[in-house]
Order: structure tokens, then sequence, then C-alpha cells
């Protein structure tokens, strides 16, 4: 016969916690609690699985829970010695919900059940306190019509306000034993007129009514809400916990509160909690009563505190709270009500805290000794971090935004508003910081995006282009601020009937989604130090390297500073898109053969020369994985009149000319076209010339200190071994050229993106003339969709909303498909070059679920934005770990 029930109590118990899924989290600790002797009150735990055979067979109970409950009951009454229903000696229990995942408040829970007409007389004998049994007869029926019998709970609030005036009372705690008893035939009266039936006078009645309204109580509206927005399965169902009562209201040496042990806000190790005398718990969370504090606290003098009003119980407490916290090695958030003095505790759960906290808890308790360092690196969750590793918005300056949006890309970041991604590239050289506003972004705008400090669309979703393209460039982004007209020919936007000009400054704040006028002081992140010592843990844990993706100066210092292992992918290309280099490239660009592209060459080599040697000085000791150049050269092109105008002045042509040699450059699907390595192959002049700047660059360093980078050379988008033996000829050809004239040796490596599925598939074969493999798995996953990030948000936010897609593939590697690919072509790759060193670099790298996965499958590294690496230790130890345990 299937087990329905599991009782505790009495310092035994048939559950234990590790029961959650079946006894729900606060049926599996009240167990617990119960076996290591703390004091408990009796009860049974109803299991989850009888919410689902409920919910299955209409309506309807298990044949052979009826005699499970009359036991569970029988041994409640013996523990406690009063019987339940009888007048003489009653027994009352509360009826109380609970599932695995904690949802606080969200189901529903019936006190003092088993009092009826008789028995309150009786309790009011037993306890010699009748307005206390009254007090308890109200709440019961209140509580039992609301969540049995579907009545309003306004209309009992509304009868009760009736009679306090009646009788002259503000409060609850001013109305008599009479008052109450009046209370309980209206509220009875309420019941019959609403629900059309007598309210139940049989306590065993009461009881079914009540699990079976407590089961239903997992299917109503805010608790199917609170699952959908945290991830909770619908299927697992609520416990049902029948407990004896205690009695928090029996007089003014019984309280009821919560306590914490420790501060979840701050993670400090004080008293912290709240409780009520002479209450009972629903009064703490239902706000009609102020709680007061412990300890003191600036709010209430010392007096009202617990510490002072029952110091004793007080004491006692506390040393339950370092019990618990100690079995439990966590901290905990416990429900606790004294009886005229006597202590019990009704609940205990692990408790909720800010990411603050949540690191300095992790940090204390291991050097408390309570948790392994294992322990502490897998209390944190690397997801909750991204509001600690950028800028914010100051919150003590009170400012309040104008217009909000959706939280696209975090950070915070002020400058003067600009409607044109050209004028973006200007005003920035000319030293400005410079917001840039648009309806929403093309790739076109994708140079204006990278001079500005942030980015506003009125237009466009999470997943939009604007959102996607700030993101990977680490620029603060809002999307969708629906409120901000944009008039684009005025250089204006108005947000209701504020105006807002091209040169005005404003501030946003890409973590919160709001947009403020005028400068708001933000704040850098400084990385808390128990982040820091938690991710040096991290370290000594994990078995993935973690690299960083770098584009600028200042990223590589960053990289450096933050402690990357070496780097990723250095993209070379937006040095080309600089200001004062883009007419130059553009010649290169619009060059008809070698001989007319050789001048540009020989003005971009010192150039990037000089780039190189500045970010080998900074990485070097490191590995440092530098692409050749891979974007499609359309992107230099001129767009305007203007700009025509320019560029023939420079090339020493007509504009006409320039116009024809444009038409003949430009591309219709630029990114899967004329890019990557096919401008390696149809260029080697260009790529003869990066990869002697990063070789020379390299002897220079080396020269200089001593010492120097690894140099690792990527070839991105080959989709075969040709390809790639074409463009590593030059590279081998080019390195002992260089060797030879500077007598330097350096070691390097020559690898490619995997980031096109045929590549993915011939990996074998490639893998047999390349060092490295690198997953470029933003390319990688657009070609596999068939989907580019740059259009998705036209239909990506809807496929997700209607659950056809859990997690944006942009953002969290879709395992099933893309990692697939990813992890064919490791087996391949390893089957035919065990030597073969591989990573990832897409934007991917950063994500946790990604590198969980990357080290599930024996990946050497991931690579990631710099301000991203703490999340990626993180994720990458807790990978070891978890694999560990799975082994
Ligand atoms: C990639 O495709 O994942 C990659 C690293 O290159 P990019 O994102 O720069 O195209
Ligand atoms: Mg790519």
């Amino acid at each position: 016969m299937e087990k329905w029930i599991y009782t505790f109590g009495g310092g035994v118990a048939e559950g234990s916690a590790g029961m959650e899924d079946l006894l729900g989290s606060k049926g599996a600790n009240l167990a617990e609690m119960s076996t290591i002797g703390l004091p408990v009150p009796p009860g049974f735990t109803i299991t989850t699985d009888v919410c689902g055979y409920y919910h299955s067979h209409g309506s309807n109970f298990p044949d052979t829970l009826d005699g499970a409950v009359r036991e569970g009951l029988s041994q409640l009454e013996n523990a406690r010695g009063s019987r339940f229903g009888d007048p003489e000696n009653p027994l009352l229990v509360s009826v109380r919900s609970g599932s695995a995942a904690s949802m606080p408040g969200m189901m529903d829970t019936v006190l003092n059940l088993g009092l009826n007409d008789a028995v309150v007389e009786g309790l009011a004998r037993k306890s010699g306190d009748r307005r206390f049994a009254y007090d308890c007869y109200r709440r019961f029926i209140n509580m039992y019509g609301e969540v049995v019998l579907d009545v309003d709970g306004f209309l009992f609030e509304e009868a009760a306000d009736e009679i306090k005036e009646d009788h002259g009372a503000d409060f609850d705690r001013d109305l008599t034993a009479d008052a109450f008893a009046i209370m309980t035939v209206r509220f009875k009266e309420i019941v019959e007129s609403e629900s059309g039936k007598r309210f139940p006078e049989d306590p065993l009645e009461q009881l079914w009514g009540a699990i079976g309204g407590v089961i239903r109580s997992w299917n109503n509206q805010r608790a199917v809400i609170y699952r959908s927005l945290h991830d909770i399965a619908d299927t697992t169902g609520t416990a049902v916990t029948v407990q004896a009562m205690v009695f928090g209201n029996l007089g003014h040496e019984s309280v009821t509160g919560v306590a914490f042990t420790r501060n979840p806000s701050t993670g400090v190790k004080e008293p912290y909690g709240e409780y009520l005398p002479n209450a009972q718990g629903e009064d703490v969370v239902a706000g009609l009563r102020t709680p007061l504090p412990l300890v003191e606290s600036p709010m209430h003098g010392a007096a009202e505190a617990l510490s002072a009003h029952a110091p004793g119980l007080f004491d006692k407490l506390q040393s339950l709270c370092d019990r618990l916290e100690r079995h439990y090695g966590d901290v905990q958030d416990i429900e606790f009500t004294a009886e005229l003095g006597e202590l019990f505790l009704l609940q205990t759960r692990s408790a909720k805290r800010t990411v603050e906290a949540g690191l300095k808890i992790a940090v204390d308790m291991e050097r408390e000794g309570l948790i392994s360092r294992r322990a502490a690196v897998m209390r944190v969750n690397p997801d909750d971090l991204d509001s600690l590793l950028y800028p914010s918005v100051d919150p003590s300056t009170g400012a309040e935004p104008v217009a909000r949006g959706l939280p696209a890309s975090p950070g915070a970041a002020s400058g003067i508003v600009v409607f044109d991604p050209d004028d973006a590239i200007s005003r920035s050289r000319d030293g400005a910081h410079v917001i840039l506003v648009r309806k929403e972004t093309s790739p076109n705008d994708v140079h204006g995006m990278h001079a500005a400090v942030g980015i506003v669309t009125a237009r466009g979703g999470l997943t939009s282009h604007a959102a996607v393209v700030a993101r990977g460039m680490g620029r603060p982004c809002i999307c969708g601020a629906s409120t901000v007209r944009i008039d684009a020919a005025n250089t204006l936007f108005t947000v209701g009937d504020i105006t807002i000009r091209d040169g005005d400054e404003i501030t946003l704040d890409g973590t919160g989604g709001g947009i403020y006028l005028g400068r708001i002081p933000t704040i850098e992140p400084q990385l808390p130090d128990d982040l820091t010592t938690l991710v040096s843990w991290a370290d000594e844990i994990r078995k993935l390297d973690v690299r960083a993706n770098v584009e600028t100066m200042e990223d590589a210092r960053a990289a450096h500073a933050f402690g990357a292992d070496g780097i990723g992918l250095v993209s070379t290309e937006h040095t080309f898109f600089a200001p004062s280099r883009i007419m130059t490239v553009r010649e290169l660009t619009l060059a008809r053969d070698e001989k007319e592209r050789r001048p540009s060459l020989d003005r971009l080599f010192p150039l990037q020369r000089a780039d190189f040697t500045k970010l080998f000085r900074e990485l070097r000791g490191f590995p440092v994985a530098v692409r050749l150049l891979d974007p499609p050269l359309d992107e230099v092109l001129p767009e305007s009149d203007a700009d025509y105008q320019k560029t023939a002045e420079a090339l020493g042509l007509p504009v006409e000319a320039v116009r024809k040699r444009v038409a003949a450059v430009r591309q219709i699907v630029p990114v899967l076209g004329h890019r990557g390595c096919r401008l390696a192959i149809s260029y080697p002049e260009i790529t003869d010339m990066q990869v002697r700047a990063m070789f020379v660059a390299a002897s220079d360093v080396l020269q200089e200190f001593g010492d120097t980078v690894t140099l690792e050379i990527t070839v991105p988008l080959v989709v075969g071994k040709r390809e790639f033996d074409f463009v590593r000829i030059i590279v081998d050809r080019v390195a002992a050229e260089v060797e030879q004239e500077t007598g330097c040796t350096i070691s390097y490596r020559v690898g490619t993106l995997i980031e096109l599925p045929r590549a993915a598939l011939r990996a074998g074969e490639i893998a047999k003339s390349a060092d490295f493999f690198s997953f470029g798995t933003d390319d990688l996953t657009r070609t596999v969709f068939g989907m580019s990030r740059d259009d998705a948000d036209a239909f990506l936010t809807t496929y997700m909303n209607n659950s056809v897609v859990d997690l944006d593939p942009f953002v969290t590697l879709d395992i099933e498909g893309v990692g697939e690919l990813v992890r064919i072509a490791t087996e391949r790759g390893r089957t035919e070059n065990p030597e073969l060193l591989i990573g990832i670099c897409g934007e991917h790298g950063g994500d946790a679920k990604t590198v969980r996965f990357c080290h599930s499958i024996g990946l050497d590294y991931v690579s990631c934005a710099p301000n991203r690496l703490p999340v990626a230790r993180i994720a990458a130890a807790q990978a070891t770990i978890m694999g560990d345990e799975n082994t």
C-alpha cells in the first residue's frame, strides 16, 4: 500500500531533509528538526503524491488516505494528550501548504482548525482565557471561509471593522471576548450567505475541507504566476502538513515571529528578525500590526525588542538558530512561536538573500569551518553577478528616470544625445561621450554604436540588433523605450512634454532600464572582496582555462587585471575602422589589383605593428590569439554623398569612379559573403601584412623584455582543410622570414575558428594541419539556425513567450543543435590530432550554462568579455565540482 503520510514529533520522524520532493520543504525540514531534537509541535505530512492524485482524479483523494489520516491524527492526540473535537480537552491543528521549491506566501494555510461552538467553550475553560478562545475561533472561520469556501476576505474585514466601530475599538487588541464571539456569529452568517452552506461544525469534515483547500491552492492564480516567473515545474505539487497548534496569542508571554540566522541583506552574523507578542503567525506577515525587532533598532526602543521583552526566550532562540545553521550549513529563515514562554519552531528553510549577502555568507561560513571551499563556490549563482560587474547609477542621488525601457545590456553611462551614427563618431573623436538614440539599429549603425558610451532604442526587444550588438561590445543599452518619441529630422526626442535635444546630456542605466535627464553620478563596479576571494577559490578548483576576448587596449588591461589566463580572441578589425585609418582602408578595399593595394598596406603595416606591440607588452607571458581580418569589407564603404566626396578627394579619383568601384565591391548578403579567410585568400598580401606585423611586434617585445606572448594566429570562417592550408602556408612563410630578419624565435600556433557547420563536420581533416580550434559560436549559431541575430528580434521574443524556444540561442549555447556540432568537431579534431588545443570565443563564453557544457565535453578554455571573467571562472569551477560529484 502506498505511504501517503509521514509523521513527526517528540524527537522522531518518518521523513527527513532531502525528502523535499515528497514532503515539501516545510514537511521535510519539520521532520529533520524533530529528529535532531528541536522543539517542533508534532504532526504529519501528507505527500505531494496526494496532490498529484487529487488533481488527476477529479478532486478525489486516494481511498486509503482516510485511514492514514485517522492514524496520524490519533498519534497526534496521544502526543499532545488531547482529542480532536473533544470539548473537554480539545486538540486544534494547523493545515499548512508546502512544496519542494520555496513559494513564500503563494499557497494557503488554515490555522486553529477543530473549533466549533462547543469546542470553543472547552478551549476557553482549558486555557482559562475566553477572549483567546474566541480570538482563535474568529480567525479560524475567516481563514476557512477564504481558503476552503472561496468567500471574499474583504467581507470578513468589513464585518470586523463594523464590530470594532460598534465597540469603540481601533484595533483587534482592544476587543473583548464578547466582541470576538459576536464576530464569529457574524462571520458564519457571511459564510452561509456567500457559499450557500452552513459552516461545518464537524472537525473531521473541517479537516478534509482544509486538506482539499490547501491542495487546490497549488493551482491558484498567484501560485501559477509565481511558478512561471521562477521556472518551477507545475507538476510537483504541494504537500499538506497537519500539525498541533501552539498558540502565540495566549497572552503576553506568548509571541510569534520570524528569525534569520544572519542578516539576509548584508550577510552580517547578527540577530535579525521580527516578532509580535500575543499574536498568530499571519499577523506578522499581514501588516496589520507593525512587528517589533528581535534586538534594539533605530525604529524601536530597547524595551520593545524581544531581547528585552523576553530575554530567556531570546537566548534560547539564538542558540536554536546557531544549531540550525550549523546543522544545515546555510543561513536559515525560521518561524517560531512561544506559547506561555515555551518556544517552538514551526518552519526552517534556506534564507533568500541579496547577492552581496550571499557572497559574504559563503566566504564567512567557509572561514568559520561550517562549509567546505567547494561548497562555498557552489553557493554563488553566476547569473546573479551581473549587477556587481558593471557601473550603476548611484542610488544615493534619489534620481528618478524620465523614461524606461528594457534593460538590454548592463552598465550605466552619461553622455550627450546624438541621433546619427556618423555624428557619434565625429563627436566622440572630439572627446565627447555620446549616447546614440535611434528608433532601432541596423548593421550600418555598428560603427556609431562603437563610438558611443551607451545606446537607446525606442523599439525592439532584448534580442534586437541593438541589444545583441551592445552586449557584445559591452556598451550599456536600453531597448524598446516606447515612451521615447524620436523626431530625427529635428534632432530631438520627447517623453511626454519633455523635449531632449541633440547635445543634451542624459544618463542611462542598462541594468535597470531607466533613462535620466542630465548627468547622474554613476558608481564604478567594485568587485566585492568576497567575490574576489570566491573567484580565487574557483581558480584552485577549475580545470578549464578562462581567457578574455579583447578589442582595445583598455580591454587588454582589464583582462590582465582581472586575471585572464590568456586572450582567446583579438579582433583586429576595429582598428581598421578608426576614423584616422578609414580612408586608408577604403583605399585598400577599392584598389583594383595588388599594385594599387600596396601603398595602403605599407601605411597600415606600422599602425598594426604599433597596435600589436602595445598589446603584447601588456600581455607578455600569455597565449594571445589574434584573428586575421574577418568582417566583410562593405562595412568600410562610404554611405553619404559627403562621404563619397571625401573619399574621392582622398583617393584622387572622380566621385563617379568611386561610386563604380563601390558598386563592384558591395555585397548582397555580406555576412555570408566575401569575408574571413575568403579575404585572406583573395588578398594574400593583406594576410602577409597582418602576420608580419604580429611577428615583428612579438619580436620587438621579446627584445625589449626578454619575454613575449605565445602567438596564436586564428583564421576565421574556414570551411575545410584546403582553405586553411592556403593561409597557413602564408603564416609559416612570414614567420620564417621575420625570424630570419630579427633573429628572434617566436613560439606560435596557427589555428582556426570553427564557426561554420561544414568546418565542424570536416574538423578531423582540418585538425591534421591546425594547432588549435576556437569555436566561433556566434557565427556557428547564426549558420546552424539559419537565423541572423540582427533580424531575430522580429520573432525570437514571440518564440520565447510561446515556449517555442526556452533560451535565446545567441546568449546561451543551444546545446542540442549547435552544441552537438561543437561536440562532433571536438571529437573528430582530437582523434586526428590529440595535441589540438580547443576553446570557444563566441559571446557564449561568458554564459554560465555554456561554460558548464564546454567543461563537460573537455574543451581546454572558454574566452569571454573581460567583465564576464568572474562569471566564467566561477561557472568553470562549479562545472568541475558537479562533474566530480557525478563520477
Ligand atoms: C563568432 O562568430 O563566434 C566569433 C567569435 O566571431 P564574431 O562574433 O566576431 O563574428
Ligand atoms: Mg565569427
